[in-house]
């Protein structure tokens, strides 16, 4: 029997169509909204979808034997080749500030026109741009900057905005290495530019800390290094909650083989390291873990299986 489904339209396709439709040159509200809120003691916490990106399944692991990698993806019920990764951010409110946590791809990339949403989808949940008070990154990658290069959103953000990032960070993209990456075509360019186009346009509002930073009560930023020299974390702590923003520390296939090098990591034997280590601490503290690639909403335990880890997500609780 054939499984030829040309006749129908996929349900990813339809729901394309959807999220796309206009009326009155204005973009109707998406069939999902994307966003998932939830509560870490006093402070309050948005994960929101920029949407997702398709790469090649070979980024999840390019130290590991090709065959080993598909039996990987077909026992997670996933597709050879292309794979969409999920591509969150997050609103932190705090001590009377809101935070935003990375800022999705933008606007500037064609070839990855599912991601890019987040300004959209930050005004559908009713959050104003002119009041997002400090942005944290944790890495200077286009897929955590992009959304803040768009057309017209630097001229939205108030001009007392704080961008927090580390030194380490900043130093790294002057003159990035990328000997040790294993990316498609095209994308060492395109993260140059795009890391160089951020630092010239938000140069004077750049707020760098060298290892750590309380960007408001019960929110510190802390450098990790191994993906770029400064990614880091950001650790929520209200009460007796926790919760990790791990940024791109962790992602889907990290929990199993932790050891596997993501094509993106410019120093992969280090984040390999980092990513031992603060899975080792969140499955031994039991606290909440979200993290940029992970599904969304990508609100997770860790628990410990053998040598390696499990990923344990969070019940829906709407
Ligand atoms: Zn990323």
């Amino acid at each position: 029997m054939s499984l030829d489904n040309t006749s129908q339209p996929s349900v990813k396709y339809c729901a394309d169509k959807m999220n796309a439709k206009y009326v009155h040159g204005r973009p109707e509200p998406e069939l999902v909204p994307s966003r998932y809120a939830l509560k870490v003691g006093e402070i309050d916490v948005l994960v929101v979808s920029d949407g997702v990106l398709s790469l090649p399944g070979a980024m999840l692991g390019h130290n590991v034997d090709p065959a080993v990698r598909a039996a990987w993806l077909e026992d997670m019920f996933l597709p050879p080749d292309v794979l969409e990764w999920a591509l969150n951010v997050v609103v932190v409110r705090s001590g009377g500030r809101t935070i935003l946590i990375d800022a999705g791809m933008g606007a500037e990339f064609p070839d990855l026109p599912r991601a890019g949403r987040t300004v959209q989808r930050l005004e559908a949940a009713g959050i104003d741009l002119a009041s997002v008070t400090d942005v944290v990154l944790t890495h200077m990658h286009m897929d955590h900057v992009g959304g803040l290069l768009v057309d017209g959103v630097r001229d939205r953000l108030r001009p007392d905005l704080r961008i927090h990032v580390a030194a380490a960070e900043t130093n790294f993209w002057e003159s990035p290495d990328f000997s040790h990456v294993s990316m498609p075509p095209g994308f060492p360019d395109a993260l140059r530019r795009t890391a160089k186009r951020f630092l010239q346009e938000y140069q004077s509002q750049l707020r760098t800390f060298e290892e750590k930073h309380e960007v408001a009560p019960g929110v510190l930023v802390t450098r990790t290094g191994g993906h770029t020299p400064g990614h880091s974390v950001v650790r929520l702590a209200s009460g007796s909650d926790r919760l990790t923003f791990a940024g791109d520390a962790v992602f889907q296939v990290g929990f199993e083989h932790p050891d596997w090098y993501n094509g993106f990591e410019h120093d992969p034997e280090e984040a390999a390291r980092v990513r031992v280590r603060l899975l080792r601490e969140l499955a031994a503290n039991r606290e909440s873990l979200v993290a940029t690639h992970l599904s969304f909403p990508s609100v997770c335990h860790v628990a410990v299986a053998g040598d390696v880890f499990r990923w344990v997500p969070g019940p829906w609780e709407y």
